[in-house]
């Protein structure tokens, strides 16, 4: 839906209540040490009765903002940066390729 990767539907959410805007959430999340920290930051406040269209574009904007979300060159996928193992490679594939222990 809004053309949010399957990989990220926990982490970006759309909240759309009737009367109110509509708000896209990204989830960023931190770590100290093993443990992760999370929490939601409003990425765009869209007025109330946007189109889905329009949702979809802040989506695509939001998957392009290297403040949120990076790509993982090795597998392609999009992540956010607390899922990153460095600027171009994620986590599992820091692990599954480089035996990174996470
Ligand atoms: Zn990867």
């Amino acid at each position: 839906m809004y053309g949010i990767p399957d990989n990220l539907t926990d982490v970006i959410a759309v909240e759309v209540v009737e009367g109110q805007p509509i708000y896209i959430k990204v989830t960023e999340v931190h770590w100290e040490g093993h443990y992760p920290h999370s929490n939601e930051t409003i990425f765009a406040e869209l007025t109330e009765g946007s189109s889905e269209k329009d949702i979809t574009i802040q989506i695509k904007k939001l998957l392009k903002r290297k403040t949120y979300i990076r790509k993982c060159e090795y597998c392609n996928l999009y992540h956010i940066n607390g899922w990153m193992h460095g600027k171009s490679c994620c986590q599992s594939c820091a692990e599954n390729k480089f035996g990174v222990i996470y």
